[in-house]
């Protein structure tokens, strides 16, 4: 039986058998005060532990895991669980009331980074819940396309070595989930399909298609040699393409990743990731250590390194930001100076760059160059390019303002958000609002041309084919992406348009 796929969150062609996961028991019952309170201690050391062994074997992670860590063992969530059992619910009901009341307070909440947070706890709740009540059939050896309602981060870490594909009913573009996937190079589609646990499946996203239990005819038209993902690991890019290729990235995982795959720079290292791996800021000696490697694993090419970019959506407990901003620079001016430092420290070979996140005006643009430059004179560092992160409305409409910028890479995902109202979970819908959004940007590549700035785009849409061909179409040949997504777009624009 075929089914079309409605969303692909990850590209790829697989062929495994389903793994439905089933979380909840059908219908748990109270036993014993005593009994359920066992049950539920020991679903929340259980869990502790599961996630501190994922962890240890996904450093790059480790903040995404911790959180989750936290809220399993967190003590007022247990209370009131707890309060719950204390009431004759059976610990699984308890759980679920307790989790549940907090998942649709987060999900009814203003703030995207909260309610981004349901996600986190949705999991919580379901690793808590199957560790109080059946194993899941996963062995290490299997291999298996995942069907299942909400994909999170947490579960396909763990597996990551027995998930060969995934089908949800739910999911962005944008989630962590997605760029996770995309990382590791799973296959992930959204869709509604009738299947049953071993059937057997194929993911085909060339054509959007799912076939539960194929003939055996396509069973037998299966390519073994194709079997593995549409999107290969180790490839290096063509130095005749017409694009600039430039990697984003997040730690030195992946930095190692975009050097592999020879991209020809960093478009955009996230350093706030490694702020948020820890419970306080990173020291200058650290960054300047993380930063250091991360040039020399790039031997020489650029790396632009954007300066910590919090508040809104990612939140640091120790930094005390609601919004993304300048504002955060200038309540904590010794982790900004501390950071800049230890880049331009790092800054072995001398191209390595400086961008400043959510720029509203020239005037905190000019501000931060300046303050940027003092910290280089006072130390007798090279001062590096410094460029800007297009991605606010205010900037836009000011952008012949900024002609003291080196550089502008356009962050539609905070642009999207910004002009259309667009959150990070509803990427689907970018076909409604992309030709506007490329329509717009049309005055900022005019400005760059005439200024000569080199121009780029780093939000996620920039690996879409689709997508990156308009940006080609007005100008726009440099590309910042998931590392491992080249393979979609390494191609001439002729091919491209031909494709
Ligand atoms: C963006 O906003 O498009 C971007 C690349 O930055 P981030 O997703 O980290 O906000
Ligand atoms: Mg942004």
């Amino acid at each position: 039986m075929k089914y079309k796929i409605k969303e692909v969150l990850s590209n790829g062609y697989v062929m495994g058998e389903a793994l439905k996961l089933k979380i909840k028991n059908d219908e748990p019952e109270f036993v014993s005060e005593e009994f359920e309170l066992i049950k539920l201690n020991h679903s929340i050391q259980r869990t502790s532990h599961e996630l501190n062994d994922i962890k240890r074997n996904n450093p790059d992670l480790a903040d995404f895991l911790e959180t989750e860590r936290l809220i399993a063992v967190d003590p007022i969530l247990k209370k009131g669980v707890v309060a719950k059992i204390e009431e004759g619910y059976s610990a699984e009901e308890a759980l679920e009331f307790v989790m549940n009341k907090y998942i649709k307070n987060l999900a009814n909440s203003k703030s995207d980074y909260l309610r981004e947070r349901t996600n986190d706890i949705n999991d919580v709740r379901d690793r808590l819940l199957s560790n109080m009540i059946q194993r899941t059939k996963f062995s290490d050896d299997d291999k298996y396309i995942l069907v299942i309602d909400n994909l999170y981060p947490s579960l396909l870490i763990q597996r990551r070595n027995s998930i060969v594909g995934v089908i949800a009913k739910n999911g962005g573009y944008t989630s962590h989930s997605a760029i996770l996937c995309r990382s590791f190079e799973i296959p992930y589609v959204i869709a509604d399909i009738e299947c049953e646990s071993d059937d057997t499946i194929i993911i085909d996203t060339r054509f959007n298609e799912i076939d539960v239990n194929p003939s055996q005819a396509d069973e037998l038209e299966f390519d073994g040699e194709n079997s593995k993902r549409i999107i290969n690991s180790k490839i290096a890019i063509l130095h005749n393409s017409e694009y600039e290729f430039m990697a984003n990235v997040s730690n030195s995982f992946e930095v190692l990743k975009a050097a592999e795959y020879n991209y020809d720079s960093i478009g955009l290292y996230r350093t706030e990731m490694l702020f948020m791996n820890s419970d306080r800021p990173c020291t200058f000696l650290e960054q300047y250590s993380i930063y250091s490697e991360a040039v020399k694993m790039m031997n020489g090419k650029p790396i632009t390194f954007r300066t910590f970019d919090i508040g809104d959506d990612k939140i640091i407990e120790y930094l005390k930001a609601d919004k993304k901003g300048i504002n955060n620079y200038i309540t904590n001016p010794e982790i900004f100076e501390a950071q800049v430092s230890a880049i331009m420290k790092a800054n072995t070979y001398g191209n390595s760059r400086i961008m400043f996140p959510m720029i509203y005006s020239n005037s905190e643009f000019e501000y931060l160059r300046d303050w940027v430059i003092k910290i280089a004179r006072r130390n007798d560092y090279q001062v590096p390019l410094i460029g800007m992160m297009l991605e606010t409305k205010e900037a836009l409409e000011h952008i012949n303002d900024f002609v003291k910028t080196d550089f502008i890479s356009i962050g539609t995902n905070d642009l999207s958000m910004e002009l259309y109202g667009i959150s990070r979970l509803e990427f689907s819908n970018f076909n409604n609002y992309i030709d506007d959004l490329v329509l717009s940007l049309k005055p900022v590549v005019e400005f760059a041309k005439k200024t000569d700035k080199s121009l780029s785009v780093c939000g996620e849409v920039a690996s879409i084919k689709e997508v990156a061909l308009k940006f080609y179409e007005i100008g726009i040949r440099k590309l910042s992406i998931t590392p491992t997504l080249i393979n979609v777009l390494n191609m001439s624009y002729d091919e491209f348009v031909n494709k």
